[in-house]
């Protein structure tokens, strides 16, 4: 067993024990794992401060065949994302997002250009504004890597390519659009506006075009069908809310 490194963004931890760390990273060559750091409670040397939510770090860790536990042996700090940790609702956006990686990607799968998009929109979040157009952009590639993007091209029922409508209607256990004559009596989860159905159309997508009405519309559904695909409502999503309230 050998020593192995990667980057890595800290989604949770917890104690275990008087001493040790259980630790979920999100990394670069090896996905979603969990970790054991031990004495990490008292070892300012080997991990300090810097197993601290959302911290980038590189890690360097061994990898066991026999448990499904990693050994994290040491971290080096490369980006705490300070500015943003003093703010509650950049957190709470950061808190999101951790949460999308936790219960949408598969443990121990690697998939760098994700790690990559993931650490870039937690940079956003600590240094830009307008943010939240990153957060949309992640989702979106989010839900493309994992395979459940809804087919837009297509109507469901037959097959014929979607033209020109006001508005789209969208199955969400089918994962995909009816056009108006195959939509009568299905269900329908959501309705698609326009302007949002082709910012969603569009490949590569154009994020920096996303205006705040469109932004809002296509938060809403997102939050919507990521709930649906993960069977429960996320707990960040309803502390964005509270959130939102308090410093809107
Ligand atoms: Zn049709």
């Amino acid at each position: 067993m050998s020593l192995e490194s990667s980057q890595a963004v800290v989604l949770n931890f917890r104690p275990y024990g008087e001493l040790d760390k259980i630790v979920t990273v999100y990394s670069e060559k090896k996905g979603r794992v969990t970790g054991m750091a031990k004495a990490a409670q008292h070892s300012r040397k080997r991990f300090g401060g810097r197993l601290d939510y959302f911290s980038l770090v590189n890690l360097y860790f061994e990898e066991k065949k026999r448990t499904s536990l990693f050994f994290f042996k040491h971290v080096e700090l490369i980006e705490n994302f300070e500015s943003m940790k003093s703010s509650p609702l950049r957190c709470a956006y950061a808190g999101y997002l951790c949460e999308l990686i936790m219960k949408m990607t598969p443990e121990r799968e690697g998939d760098p250009s994700l790690f990559n998009v993931f650490k870039n929109v937690l940079g956003r979040l600590n240094t830009e504004l307008g943010f939240k157009k990153y957060i949309r952009f992640f989702e979106i590639f989010l839900l493309k890597k994992i395979g459940l993007f809804p087919l837009l091209e297509s109507c469901l029922g037959c097959q014929k390519k979607i033209s020109f409508q006001e508005y789209y209607d969208l199955s969400f256990i089918q994962g995909g659009l009816y056009c108006f004559s195959c939509s009568q009596g299905k269900k329908i989860d959501w309705r698609l506006e326009k302007s949002v159905f082709d910012f969603l159309r569009n490949e590569p997508v154009e994020i920096e075009k996303l205006k705040d009405p469109e932004n809002l519309k296509l938060q809403d559904f997102l939050h919507s069908y990521f709930s649906f695909q993960h069977g429960y409502d996320f707990k960040s999503v309803r502390y964005i809310k509270e959130i939102e309230k308090v410093y809107s």
